[in-house]
């Protein structure tokens, strides 16, 4: 990757100092920071910026920010949704030179220094581009029509609308075989995500749904957890992977490896060899890629669609845009890129902050050098596996560890409160209290081959 030279470091300077071109939004006669997405990387960079004398606008499709890391519990009915979500302008109260903006973002018009949103145009002096990642299906775009993804708060409910639908549709189905399908719940990906998502499906199953009902026999209900390749939690020791595989096994998860999907429909899931699974509800965790904003910045990509930046984090041709988190990849596009995990954004985050206010003070931009203080995994009650300052922690300890620094790590007080409550709720009640089907159209996936009665 170039190094961030003299020249990098003159035309950032330039940026700040340019105020060509009338901004269409009132703003003073201070450099203007656009930075879209409130997410980890994006309110980070605006709380970098807060005392300096820049006028900041952050621009967000949702007025709300996501505590990601907790949507498998909105799924599997232990949170409400609103208990892992803040909204922005309470988290940007009362820092002066921050607004925001509730506007979805559509192209990013380098040359003119403007991006283009649903609601006009907002022109920038920096722009900050931390718009995340959306689910990739590795090119077989059609199983978004009959998968349930969990990278949004929406995926999170229709996804728990899913399971708990094909339970009810199970419940009033008199077919042995169908009854069968519809309690088989499958699980693509053996990541974290798909990790933790079975293991809070098993628990489900073994906890709350056999008082749902009591007249099922729930030793039909099937829990599958496929993965392409040969094992579970890539990234994580191999010891640690086991510990995650026995304890999936001891709660039931069936976990086949070498099952790559190759497709999807309403019945269930047909692997490459192609064997055929039926099931009641299929989750794509499989993997992430940049977000359809990527796409509109004419800029290069990696393979996943991820803007490649330099290592001070800007775009090689453009040192005033800067790209984080999870839509960024540092340096050679053929290099393993960074993890797509929060603690990355958010140390990109004050690394961008910290390089406008030295552009503005005519410095050198600085490097990114990422910090890994190390990744965990919940994988059911009283069991986590983490890998963290280099120690290899498992079960109540991991588990202690991993409830603590997702409680601190969870904006807001309110929600830090009633999340502990309901879990404390959860633990000691073995409850979920959260068993809401919000949409009609989730109560039954999997087709029943006669037309519907109108
Ligand atoms: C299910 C799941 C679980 C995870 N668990 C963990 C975990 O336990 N630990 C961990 O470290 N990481 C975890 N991650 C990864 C982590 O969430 C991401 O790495 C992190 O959120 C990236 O931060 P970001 O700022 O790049 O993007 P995000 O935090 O995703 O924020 C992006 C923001 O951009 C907004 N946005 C997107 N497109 C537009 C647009 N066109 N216009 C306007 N706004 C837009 C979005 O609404 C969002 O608010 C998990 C991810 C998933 C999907």
């Amino acid at each position: 990757m170039r190094d961030a030279g003299a020249d990098e470091q003159s035309s950032a300077s330039e940026a700040g100092s340019s105020r060509e071109g009338a901004m269409e939004e009132p703003v003073g006669a201070r450099p203007s920071v656009v930075i879209v997405g409130a997410g980890f990387g994006g309110l980070r960079v605006a709380r970098g910026l807060s005392p300096a004398p820049v006028d900041v606008t952050i621009l967000d499709r949702h007025n709300y920010h996501t505590f990601v890391p907790l949507l498998y519990q909105v799924a599997t009915a232990g949170l409400e949704p609103e208990e892992i979500a803040q909204p922005i302008r309470r988290i940007l109260r009362g820092v002066p030179n921050v607004r925001f903006r509730l506007n979805t973002v559509m192209v990013v018009d380098l040359d003119r220094r403007a991006v283009i949103t649903d609601a006009g145009e907002v022109r920038y002096d920096y722009l900050v581009l931390a718009a995340g990642s959306t689910t990739s299906y590795f090119g077989l775009d059609s199983l978004a029509q009959v998968t349930s993804a969990l990278r949004d708060l929406d995926d999170a409910e229709r996804l728990r609308d899913q399971v708990l639908g094909a339970f009810e549709a199970a419940s009033a189905e008199e077919d042995p075989s169908r009854r069968r399908q519809l309690m088989t719940l499958i699980v693509v990906g053996g990541g974290p995500t798909g990790v933790e998502l079975a293991g809070a499906l098993a628990e489900l199953r073994r906890q709350v749904l056999p008082h749902d009902y009591p007249d099922m026999d729930l030793s039909w209900a099937r829990i599958l957890l496929l993965e392409a390749t040969d094992r579970i939690l890539p990234g994580m020791p191999k010891a640690l992977q086991g510990k995650a595989q026995a304890k999936l096994s001891e709660l039931g998860v069936e976990i086949r490896f070498g099952a790559p999907v190759a497709n999807a429909d309403a019945d269930g899931v047909t692997l490459r060899g192609g064997e055929t699974i039926s099931a009641g509800a299929v989750m794509w965790v499989a993997g992430m890629r940049a977000p359809p904003l990527a796409d509109a910045v004419p800029t290069a990509k990696d393979s996943a669609g991820r803007l490649v930046v330099a290592e001070t984090l800007h775009l090689p041709s453009h040192p005033e845009v800067y790209a984080i988190g999870d839509m960024a990849h540092v340096g050679d596009p053929e290099t393993r890129p960074h993890p797509m995990l929060a603690p990355v954004a958010i140390q990109q985050a004050a690394l961008v902050a910290e390089n406008i206010l030295r552009s503005l003070a005519g410095k050198r931009p600085k490097r990114f050098v990422y910090r890994d203080r190390g990744t965990m995994v919940t994988i059911g009650r009283n069991t986590a596996v983490a890998h963290i300052f280099g120690l290899r922690l498992s079960g109540f300890i991991a588990w202690l560890i991993w409830l603590t620094v997702h409680l601190v790590w969870l904006i807001g007080f309110r929600n830090r409160m009633l999340v502990l409550v309901n879990w404390a709720w959860n633990y000691l009640t073995y409850d979920r209290g959260v068993r809401l089907i919000r949409r009609a159209s989730s109560r039954q996936h999997v087709s029943n081959g006669d037309e519907e009665a109108p």
